[in-house]
Protein backbone atom coordinates (compact mmCIF):
# COMPACT_ATOMS: atom_id res chain seq x y z
CA UNK A 1 0.00 0.00 0.00
CA UNK A 2 0.96 3.24 -0.70
CA UNK A 3 2.39 5.80 2.16
CA UNK A 4 -0.81 8.25 1.26
CA UNK A 5 -3.77 10.66 2.09
CA UNK A 6 -5.96 9.77 -0.39
CA UNK A 7 -9.95 10.83 0.50
CA UNK A 8 -12.54 8.28 0.71
CA UNK A 9 -15.04 10.77 0.17
CA UNK A 10 -14.04 11.63 -3.38
CA UNK A 11 -10.84 8.99 -4.07
CA UNK A 12 -8.42 12.18 -4.90
CA UNK A 13 -4.94 11.58 -3.70
CA UNK A 14 -4.59 15.10 -1.36
CA UNK A 15 -0.63 13.61 0.04
CA UNK A 16 1.75 11.06 -0.89
CA UNK A 17 4.95 10.31 1.18
CA UNK A 18 8.45 8.00 0.80
CA UNK A 19 8.99 5.49 3.43
CA UNK A 20 11.83 5.99 5.49
CA UNK A 21 14.82 4.22 4.14
CA UNK A 22 16.85 2.16 6.15
CA UNK A 23 19.31 4.38 7.34
CA UNK A 24 16.28 6.87 8.40
CA UNK A 25 14.62 4.13 10.04
CA UNK A 26 18.39 2.92 11.73
CA UNK A 27 18.83 6.33 13.19
CA UNK A 28 15.10 6.58 14.66
CA UNK A 29 15.71 3.35 16.59
CA UNK A 30 19.00 4.52 17.65
CA UNK A 31 16.88 7.50 18.86
CA UNK A 32 14.11 5.90 20.84
CA UNK A 33 16.92 2.92 22.65
CA UNK A 34 19.20 6.23 23.31
CA UNK A 35 16.16 8.36 24.67
CA UNK A 36 15.48 5.32 26.66
CA UNK A 37 18.37 5.32 28.94
CA UNK A 38 17.99 8.74 30.32
CA UNK A 39 13.70 9.25 30.03
CA UNK A 40 13.40 6.01 31.95
CA UNK A 41 15.04 7.96 35.10
CA UNK A 42 12.29 10.66 34.57
CA UNK A 43 9.85 11.33 37.43
CA UNK A 44 6.55 10.57 36.93
CA UNK A 45 5.73 14.27 37.69
CA UNK A 46 7.56 15.40 34.70
CA UNK A 47 5.92 12.75 32.81
CA UNK A 48 2.05 13.66 34.31
CA UNK A 49 2.87 16.66 33.63
CA UNK A 50 3.89 16.30 29.75
CA UNK A 51 0.83 14.22 29.38
CA UNK A 52 -1.53 16.69 30.26
CA UNK A 53 0.08 19.24 27.87
CA UNK A 54 -0.60 16.61 25.25
CA UNK A 55 -4.53 16.20 26.56
CA UNK A 56 -4.51 20.24 26.58
CA UNK A 57 -3.45 20.20 22.65
CA UNK A 58 -5.47 17.84 22.21
CA UNK A 59 -8.44 19.71 23.32
CA UNK A 60 -7.50 22.74 22.12
CA UNK A 61 -7.29 22.02 18.53
CA UNK A 62 -9.48 18.96 18.49
CA UNK A 63 -11.31 20.73 15.53
CA UNK A 64 -7.67 20.77 13.60
CA UNK A 65 -7.21 17.14 14.38
CA UNK A 66 -10.51 16.17 13.77
CA UNK A 67 -11.23 17.07 9.97
CA UNK A 68 -7.45 15.44 9.26
CA UNK A 69 -9.01 12.48 10.74
CA UNK A 70 -12.28 13.06 8.46
CA UNK A 71 -10.19 13.22 5.58
CA UNK A 72 -7.98 10.67 5.86
CA UNK A 73 -10.06 7.70 6.52
CA UNK A 74 -13.82 9.62 6.27
CA UNK A 75 -15.38 8.92 9.34
CA UNK A 76 -18.21 11.75 10.61
CA UNK A 77 -16.82 14.96 11.98
CA UNK A 78 -18.47 14.54 15.20
CA UNK A 79 -17.23 11.17 15.95
CA UNK A 80 -13.77 12.70 15.04
CA UNK A 81 -14.05 15.16 17.32
CA UNK A 82 -15.43 13.30 20.00
CA UNK A 83 -12.02 10.63 19.33
CA UNK A 84 -9.60 14.07 20.00
CA UNK A 85 -11.49 14.70 23.75
CA UNK A 86 -11.38 11.00 24.33
CA UNK A 87 -7.69 11.14 23.41
CA UNK A 88 -7.79 14.06 26.03
CA UNK A 89 -9.28 11.94 29.04
CA UNK A 90 -7.06 9.35 28.49
CA UNK A 91 -3.81 11.59 28.76
CA UNK A 92 -5.27 12.86 31.80
CA UNK A 93 -6.53 9.68 33.15
CA UNK A 94 -2.68 7.94 32.87
CA UNK A 95 -0.97 11.24 34.41
CA UNK A 96 -3.43 11.47 37.28
CA UNK A 97 -3.46 7.56 37.92
CA UNK A 98 -0.23 5.81 36.21
CA UNK A 99 2.40 5.95 39.20
CA UNK A 100 -0.42 4.43 41.60
CA UNK A 101 -0.48 2.03 39.10
CA UNK A 102 2.76 1.18 39.15
CA UNK A 103 4.21 2.20 43.07
CA UNK A 104 5.64 -0.91 44.66
CA UNK A 105 3.41 -3.35 45.94
CA UNK A 106 4.29 -4.75 49.38
CA UNK A 107 3.60 -8.56 49.74
CA UNK A 108 3.91 -9.77 53.53
CA UNK A 109 6.41 -13.22 53.05
CA UNK A 110 9.04 -14.71 55.19
CA UNK A 111 11.37 -12.17 54.02
CA UNK A 112 12.36 -9.05 56.17
CA UNK A 113 10.55 -6.72 52.97
CA UNK A 114 9.42 -8.21 49.87
CA UNK A 115 7.68 -6.33 46.74
CA UNK A 116 6.46 -6.46 43.78
CA UNK A 117 8.98 -3.31 41.49
CA UNK A 118 7.54 -1.99 38.16
CA UNK A 119 10.18 -0.96 35.46
CA UNK A 120 9.62 0.13 32.24
CA UNK A 121 11.24 -2.37 29.21
CA UNK A 122 12.40 -0.50 26.57
CA UNK A 123 11.14 1.11 23.27
CA UNK A 124 8.14 -0.83 22.15
CA UNK A 125 6.46 -0.81 18.46
CA UNK A 126 2.99 0.07 17.81
CA UNK A 127 1.27 -1.20 14.78
CA UNK A 128 -1.93 0.73 14.52
CA UNK A 129 -4.92 1.18 12.09
CA UNK A 130 -6.60 3.82 10.32
CA UNK A 131 -9.96 3.48 12.42
CA UNK A 132 -9.45 5.01 14.70
CA UNK A 133 -6.14 7.06 13.93
CA UNK A 134 -6.26 8.98 17.42
CA UNK A 135 -7.66 6.53 20.04
CA UNK A 136 -5.79 3.51 19.25
CA UNK A 137 -2.66 5.36 19.43
CA UNK A 138 -3.07 7.23 22.61
CA UNK A 139 -4.49 4.47 24.10
CA UNK A 140 -1.55 2.73 24.03
CA UNK A 141 0.56 5.75 24.46
CA UNK A 142 -0.49 7.11 27.14
CA UNK A 143 0.27 4.31 29.57
CA UNK A 144 3.67 2.90 27.72
CA UNK A 145 5.14 6.30 28.08
CA UNK A 146 3.77 6.76 31.52
CA UNK A 147 5.35 3.88 32.40
CA UNK A 148 8.83 5.10 30.95
CA UNK A 149 9.02 3.46 27.89
CA UNK A 150 9.64 5.19 24.86
CA UNK A 151 7.20 4.32 21.81
CA UNK A 152 7.28 3.98 18.04
CA UNK A 153 4.65 3.83 15.53
CA UNK A 154 3.94 1.90 12.89
CA UNK A 155 0.59 3.59 12.02
CA UNK A 156 -2.06 2.40 8.95
CA UNK A 157 -0.54 3.23 5.60
CA UNK A 158 -3.86 5.48 4.77
CA UNK A 159 -3.30 8.09 7.87
CA UNK A 160 0.28 9.16 7.72
CA UNK A 161 -0.65 12.67 8.41
CA UNK A 162 -2.27 11.30 11.41
CA UNK A 163 0.73 9.33 12.52
CA UNK A 164 2.84 12.67 12.24
CA UNK A 165 0.49 14.91 14.21
CA UNK A 166 0.25 12.51 17.00
CA UNK A 167 4.66 12.34 17.06
CA UNK A 168 4.16 16.72 17.22
CA UNK A 169 1.34 16.57 19.64
CA UNK A 170 3.85 14.42 21.90
CA UNK A 171 6.73 16.78 20.84
CA UNK A 172 5.36 20.17 21.25
CA UNK A 173 3.89 18.51 25.25
CA UNK A 174 7.34 18.71 26.26
CA UNK A 175 8.28 14.62 26.01
CA UNK A 176 12.13 14.42 25.21
CA UNK A 177 12.91 14.11 21.69
CA UNK A 178 12.50 10.07 20.54
CA UNK A 179 10.25 9.56 23.55
CA UNK A 180 7.57 8.99 20.62
CA UNK A 181 8.24 8.62 16.92
CA UNK A 182 5.90 7.52 13.84
CA UNK A 183 7.96 5.48 11.55
CA UNK A 184 6.52 6.11 7.85
CA UNK A 185 7.22 2.35 6.64
CA UNK A 186 5.42 -0.61 5.35
CA UNK A 187 4.35 -3.08 5.95
CA UNK A 188 7.28 -5.92 4.94
CA UNK A 189 9.75 -3.51 7.54
CA UNK A 190 8.18 -4.35 10.60
CA UNK A 191 9.70 -7.47 10.75
CA UNK A 192 13.07 -5.73 10.75
CA UNK A 193 12.26 -3.76 13.14
CA UNK A 194 10.20 -5.92 15.46
CA UNK A 195 13.55 -8.51 15.26
CA UNK A 196 15.88 -5.46 16.06
CA UNK A 197 17.39 -6.06 19.93
CA UNK A 198 16.91 -2.18 20.40
CA UNK A 199 12.70 -2.78 20.50
CA UNK A 200 12.01 -5.06 23.73
CA UNK A 201 7.91 -5.60 22.88
CA UNK A 202 5.80 -5.34 20.05
CA UNK A 203 1.39 -4.12 20.24
CA UNK A 204 -1.10 -4.49 17.30
CA UNK A 205 -4.04 -3.23 16.53
CA UNK A 206 -5.50 -4.73 13.84
CA UNK A 207 -6.89 -8.07 11.53
CA UNK A 208 -6.01 -11.26 12.59
CA UNK A 209 -3.96 -11.99 9.71
CA UNK A 210 -1.67 -8.78 10.88
CA UNK A 211 -1.97 -9.60 14.29
CA UNK A 212 -0.53 -13.71 13.94
CA UNK A 213 1.95 -12.00 11.57
CA UNK A 214 3.26 -9.09 14.16
CA UNK A 215 3.56 -12.34 17.11
CA UNK A 216 5.17 -14.82 15.08
CA UNK A 217 7.73 -12.98 14.40
CA UNK A 218 7.98 -11.48 18.04
CA UNK A 219 7.69 -14.86 19.26
CA UNK A 220 10.86 -16.06 17.31
CA UNK A 221 12.70 -13.05 18.87
CA UNK A 222 10.90 -13.92 22.56
CA UNK A 223 9.20 -10.73 22.67
CA UNK A 224 6.16 -9.40 24.16
CA UNK A 225 3.01 -8.91 22.48
CA UNK A 226 -0.14 -7.62 22.85
CA UNK A 227 -2.77 -8.16 20.35
CA UNK A 228 -6.18 -5.95 20.23
CA UNK A 229 -7.70 -8.12 16.85
CA UNK A 230 -11.24 -7.56 15.37
CA UNK A 231 -14.41 -8.54 16.36
CA UNK A 232 -17.65 -9.85 15.65
CA UNK A 233 -19.87 -8.35 18.50
CA UNK A 234 -23.14 -9.78 19.55
CA UNK A 235 -26.18 -7.63 20.76
CA UNK A 236 -28.42 -9.62 22.11
CA UNK A 237 -32.43 -8.48 22.77
CA UNK A 238 -34.40 -10.36 25.56
CA UNK A 239 -38.37 -9.90 25.97
CA UNK A 240 -37.75 -8.68 28.95
CA UNK A 241 -36.21 -5.95 27.60
CA UNK A 242 -36.60 -1.87 27.17
CA UNK A 243 -37.82 -2.71 23.67
CA UNK A 244 -37.64 0.78 21.71
CA UNK A 245 -33.90 1.87 23.59
CA UNK A 246 -32.49 -1.46 22.55
CA UNK A 247 -33.86 -1.02 18.41
CA UNK A 248 -32.54 2.40 18.91
CA UNK A 249 -29.26 1.83 20.43
CA UNK A 250 -28.61 -1.16 18.21
CA UNK A 251 -28.52 1.07 14.88
CA UNK A 252 -25.72 3.51 16.62
CA UNK A 253 -24.02 0.63 18.14
CA UNK A 254 -23.88 -1.14 14.42
CA UNK A 255 -23.18 2.30 12.63
CA UNK A 256 -20.48 3.78 14.81
CA UNK A 257 -17.62 5.08 12.85
CA UNK A 258 -19.02 3.81 9.34
CA UNK A 259 -19.21 0.68 10.85
CA UNK A 260 -15.82 0.08 11.03
CA UNK A 261 -15.20 -0.43 14.81
CA UNK A 262 -13.78 -3.34 16.03
CA UNK A 263 -16.38 -3.25 19.09
CA UNK A 264 -19.23 -2.71 16.63
CA UNK A 265 -22.35 -5.14 17.37
CA UNK A 266 -22.24 -6.90 14.14
CA UNK A 267 -24.56 -9.74 14.76
CA UNK A 268 -28.39 -9.28 16.51
CA UNK A 269 -29.14 -12.04 18.08
CA UNK A 270 -33.17 -11.54 19.01
CA UNK A 271 -35.77 -13.27 20.85
CA UNK A 272 -38.70 -15.28 18.88
CA UNK A 273 -41.04 -12.95 20.60
CA UNK A 274 -39.83 -9.60 19.95
CA UNK A 275 -38.07 -10.48 16.81
CA UNK A 276 -40.72 -9.26 13.69
CA UNK A 277 -40.88 -6.11 16.17
CA UNK A 278 -37.09 -5.42 15.81
CA UNK A 279 -37.04 -6.11 12.74
CA UNK A 280 -38.94 -3.44 11.27
CA UNK A 281 -37.93 -1.04 13.58
CA UNK A 282 -34.23 -1.91 12.82
CA UNK A 283 -34.86 -1.72 9.22
CA UNK A 284 -36.94 1.52 9.87
CA UNK A 285 -33.67 2.98 11.16
CA UNK A 286 -31.13 2.01 9.03
CA UNK A 287 -32.94 3.18 6.01
CA UNK A 288 -33.39 6.79 7.82
CA UNK A 289 -29.75 7.17 8.15
CA UNK A 290 -28.24 10.05 6.28
CA UNK A 291 -25.27 8.65 4.34
CA UNK A 292 -22.57 11.57 2.43
CA UNK A 293 -20.34 14.37 3.05
CA UNK A 294 -18.47 13.36 6.10
CA UNK A 295 -17.29 16.73 7.07
CA UNK A 296 -21.06 17.66 7.54
CA UNK A 297 -22.76 17.74 10.93
CA UNK A 298 -25.44 15.89 9.72
CA UNK A 299 -24.19 13.32 8.50
CA UNK A 300 -24.76 9.37 10.25
CA UNK A 301 -22.58 7.49 7.52
CA UNK A 302 -19.43 8.58 5.61
CA UNK A 303 -17.50 6.39 3.32
CA UNK A 304 -15.91 3.88 3.90
CA UNK A 305 -11.97 4.48 4.55
CA UNK A 306 -10.35 2.39 1.42
CA UNK A 307 -11.66 0.99 -2.27
CA UNK A 308 -9.95 -1.92 -1.31
CA UNK A 309 -12.88 -2.18 2.08
CA UNK A 310 -15.33 -1.07 -0.20
CA UNK A 311 -14.93 -4.09 -2.56
CA UNK A 312 -14.34 -6.66 0.65
CA UNK A 313 -18.03 -5.90 1.79
CA UNK A 314 -19.77 -5.51 -1.28
CA UNK A 315 -18.03 -9.42 -1.92
CA UNK A 316 -19.40 -10.56 1.35
CA UNK A 317 -22.94 -9.11 1.54
CA UNK A 318 -23.18 -10.54 -2.05
CA UNK A 319 -21.62 -13.84 -1.50
CA UNK A 320 -23.48 -14.32 1.47
CA UNK A 321 -27.05 -13.08 -0.39
CA UNK A 322 -25.85 -15.72 -2.84
CA UNK A 323 -25.26 -18.74 0.18
CA UNK A 324 -29.02 -18.00 0.91
CA UNK A 325 -29.29 -15.21 3.47
CA UNK A 326 -32.24 -12.77 3.11
CA UNK A 327 -30.93 -9.23 2.04
CA UNK A 328 -33.61 -6.75 4.08
CA UNK A 329 -32.37 -3.51 2.94
CA UNK A 330 -28.90 -1.95 1.03
CA UNK A 331 -26.51 -4.07 -0.37
CA UNK A 332 -24.60 -2.02 -2.99
CA UNK A 333 -22.26 0.55 -3.50
CA UNK A 334 -23.93 4.24 -3.68
CA UNK A 335 -23.48 5.70 -7.50
CA UNK A 336 -21.12 8.48 -6.96
CA UNK A 337 -17.49 8.97 -6.55
CA UNK A 338 -15.93 8.00 -3.18
CA UNK A 339 -15.80 4.58 -1.41
CA UNK A 340 -20.14 4.94 0.12
CA UNK A 341 -21.95 1.71 1.07
CA UNK A 342 -25.25 1.53 2.20
CA UNK A 343 -26.54 0.61 5.50
CA UNK A 344 -27.46 -2.73 4.80
CA UNK A 345 -29.34 -5.60 6.79
CA UNK A 346 -28.95 -8.98 6.31
CA UNK A 347 -31.11 -12.09 7.70
CA UNK A 348 -31.53 -15.31 7.77
CA UNK A 349 -27.72 -15.98 7.29
CA UNK A 350 -26.40 -19.61 6.52
CA UNK A 351 -23.40 -21.30 8.70
CA UNK A 352 -21.19 -21.57 5.37
CA UNK A 353 -21.29 -17.07 4.22
CA UNK A 354 -18.90 -14.90 5.32
CA UNK A 355 -21.78 -12.70 7.27
CA UNK A 356 -21.88 -15.65 9.86
CA UNK A 357 -18.26 -16.55 10.13
CA UNK A 358 -16.38 -13.67 9.59
CA UNK A 359 -15.79 -10.03 11.01
CA UNK A 360 -17.83 -7.46 8.32
CA UNK A 361 -16.25 -4.02 8.61
CA UNK A 362 -18.59 -1.68 7.34
CA UNK A 363 -22.43 -0.77 7.58
CA UNK A 364 -23.71 -4.35 7.28
CA UNK A 365 -25.85 -6.03 10.20
CA UNK A 366 -26.63 -9.64 10.50
CA UNK A 367 -30.05 -10.73 12.48
CA UNK A 368 -30.55 -13.92 13.96
CA UNK A 369 -34.12 -15.39 15.41
CA UNK A 370 -33.51 -17.33 18.80
CA UNK A 371 -36.47 -19.52 20.75
CA UNK A 372 -34.74 -18.86 23.81
CA UNK A 373 -31.49 -17.73 26.20
CA UNK A 374 -29.75 -20.88 25.67
CA UNK A 375 -29.91 -20.36 21.82
CA UNK A 376 -29.22 -16.83 22.47
CA UNK A 377 -26.03 -17.53 23.70
CA UNK A 378 -24.96 -20.43 21.73
CA UNK A 379 -25.39 -18.60 18.49
CA UNK A 380 -23.49 -15.79 20.62
CA UNK A 381 -20.44 -18.13 21.30
CA UNK A 382 -20.43 -19.20 17.28
CA UNK A 383 -17.64 -17.27 16.83
CA UNK A 384 -13.82 -17.26 16.21
CA UNK A 385 -13.99 -13.98 17.95
CA UNK A 386 -14.66 -12.94 21.41
CA UNK A 387 -14.21 -8.85 21.53
CA UNK A 388 -17.25 -7.57 23.28
CA UNK A 389 -21.08 -8.48 23.85
CA UNK A 390 -23.88 -6.67 24.94
CA UNK A 391 -26.84 -7.79 25.79
CA UNK A 392 -30.65 -6.21 26.84
CA UNK A 393 -32.55 -8.04 29.35
CA UNK A 394 -34.72 -6.53 32.46
CA UNK A 395 -34.26 -10.36 34.12
CA UNK A 396 -31.53 -10.85 36.96
CA UNK A 397 -31.43 -14.40 35.95
CA UNK A 398 -30.52 -13.48 32.48
CA UNK A 399 -27.89 -11.09 33.12
CA UNK A 400 -25.89 -13.09 35.32
CA UNK A 401 -26.24 -16.28 32.66
CA UNK A 402 -24.85 -13.60 30.03
CA UNK A 403 -22.16 -12.33 32.49
CA UNK A 404 -21.02 -16.01 32.80
CA UNK A 405 -21.56 -17.36 29.69
CA UNK A 406 -20.67 -15.58 27.13
CA UNK A 407 -17.00 -15.77 25.58
CA UNK A 408 -15.74 -12.15 25.27
CA UNK A 409 -13.49 -9.51 26.91
CA UNK A 410 -16.37 -7.25 28.16
CA UNK A 411 -20.35 -7.72 28.57
CA UNK A 412 -22.75 -4.50 28.40
CA UNK A 413 -26.05 -5.09 30.13
CA UNK A 414 -28.23 -2.70 28.79
CA UNK A 415 -25.50 -0.61 26.89
CA UNK A 416 -23.74 -0.43 24.01
CA UNK A 417 -20.37 -1.52 24.09
CA UNK A 418 -17.64 1.21 24.31
CA UNK A 419 -14.11 1.52 25.98
CA UNK A 420 -13.21 3.46 29.08
CA UNK A 421 -10.25 4.41 29.88
CA UNK A 422 -10.78 3.51 33.52
CA UNK A 423 -11.77 -0.46 32.89
CA UNK A 424 -9.93 -3.15 31.17
CA UNK A 425 -10.45 -3.19 27.40
CA UNK A 426 -9.44 -6.61 25.25
CA UNK A 427 -10.52 -9.69 23.48
CA UNK A 428 -10.08 -13.45 23.87
CA UNK A 429 -10.33 -16.52 21.22
CA UNK A 430 -9.19 -14.76 17.70
CA UNK A 431 -9.58 -11.46 19.06
CA UNK A 432 -6.09 -11.36 20.54
CA UNK A 433 -4.80 -11.29 24.04
CA UNK A 434 -3.53 -8.59 26.89
CA UNK A 435 -5.20 -5.74 27.99
CA UNK A 436 -5.20 -1.92 27.58
CA UNK A 437 -6.62 0.71 29.63
CA UNK A 438 -7.38 0.83 33.35
CA UNK A 439 -4.11 -0.57 35.58
CA UNK A 440 -3.78 -3.34 33.24
CA UNK A 441 -3.01 -1.63 30.59
CA UNK A 442 -0.03 0.38 32.51
CA UNK A 443 1.43 -3.22 33.76
CA UNK A 444 1.37 -4.58 30.21
CA UNK A 445 5.03 -3.17 29.09
CA UNK A 446 6.58 -3.20 32.21
CA UNK A 447 9.14 -5.76 33.99
CA UNK A 448 6.85 -6.95 37.03
CA UNK A 449 10.27 -7.52 39.41
CA UNK A 450 9.95 -9.19 42.71
CA UNK A 451 12.34 -8.18 45.34
CA UNK A 452 12.96 -10.29 48.04
CA UNK A 453 15.58 -8.47 51.02
CA UNK A 454 16.18 -11.24 53.88
P1 LIG B 1 -4.90 -4.33 9.30
O1 LIG B 1 -4.97 -4.44 7.84
O2 LIG B 1 -4.52 -5.52 10.08
O3 LIG B 1 -3.87 -3.15 9.59
C1 LIG B 1 -3.54 -2.75 10.91
C2 LIG B 1 -2.08 -2.36 10.95
O4 LIG B 1 -1.28 -3.52 10.75
C3 LIG B 1 -1.69 -1.38 9.86
O5 LIG B 1 -0.70 -0.51 10.37
C4 LIG B 1 -1.12 -2.29 8.78
O6 LIG B 1 -0.22 -1.62 7.94
C5 LIG B 1 -0.42 -3.32 9.64
N1 LIG B 1 -0.28 -4.62 9.02
C6 LIG B 1 -1.08 -5.23 8.12
N2 LIG B 1 -0.60 -6.45 7.82
C7 LIG B 1 0.53 -6.61 8.53
C8 LIG B 1 1.49 -7.66 8.63
N3 LIG B 1 1.37 -8.79 7.95
N4 LIG B 1 2.53 -7.48 9.46
C9 LIG B 1 2.66 -6.37 10.17
N5 LIG B 1 1.81 -5.32 10.10
C10 LIG B 1 0.74 -5.46 9.31
O7 LIG B 1 -6.25 -3.83 9.94
P2 LIG B 1 -7.09 -2.57 9.51
O8 LIG B 1 -7.84 -2.91 8.29
O9 LIG B 1 -6.25 -1.34 9.50
O10 LIG B 1 -8.05 -2.42 10.77
C11 LIG B 1 -9.21 -3.13 10.88
C12 LIG B 1 -9.07 -4.31 11.80
O11 LIG B 1 -8.60 -3.87 13.08
C13 LIG B 1 -10.40 -4.96 12.08
O12 LIG B 1 -10.23 -6.34 12.09
C14 LIG B 1 -10.74 -4.46 13.45
O13 LIG B 1 -11.67 -5.23 14.16
C15 LIG B 1 -9.42 -4.40 14.11
N6 LIG B 1 -9.44 -3.52 15.27
C16 LIG B 1 -9.35 -4.06 16.53
C17 LIG B 1 -9.40 -3.25 17.64
C18 LIG B 1 -9.32 -3.80 19.04
O14 LIG B 1 -9.13 -3.02 19.95
N7 LIG B 1 -9.45 -5.09 19.25
C19 LIG B 1 -9.55 -1.86 17.48
C20 LIG B 1 -9.64 -1.37 16.19
C21 LIG B 1 -9.58 -2.20 15.10
P3 LIG B 1 -0.66 -1.12 6.47
O15 LIG B 1 -1.72 -0.10 6.68
O16 LIG B 1 0.59 -0.54 5.91
O17 LIG B 1 -1.16 -2.31 5.73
Amino acid sequence: MPIATINPATGETIKTFEALDSKQLEARLQRAAETFRSYRKTSFADRAAWMVRAAEILETEKNDFARMMTMEMGKPIKGAIGEAEKCAWVCRYYAENAQRHLNDLLVETDATRSYVHFQPLGPVLAVMPWNFPFWQVFRFAAPALMAGNTGLLKHASNVPQCALAIEDIFRRAGFPEGAFQALLINVDAVQRVIEDPRVVAATLTGSEGAGRSVASTAGRQIKKTVLELGGSDPFIVMPSADFRIAAQTAVRSRTINNGQSCIAAKRFIIADEIYDQFEREFVKEMKSLRVGDPLEESTDIGPLATEQILKDIDEQVKTSVAAGAILLTGGNKLDRPGNFYEPTVLANIPKNSPAYRDEVFGPVAMLFRVKNIDEAIAVANDTTFGLGAAAWTNDAGEEARFVEEIEAGCVFINAMVASDPRLPFGGIKNSGFGRELSEFGSREFVNIKMVWVK
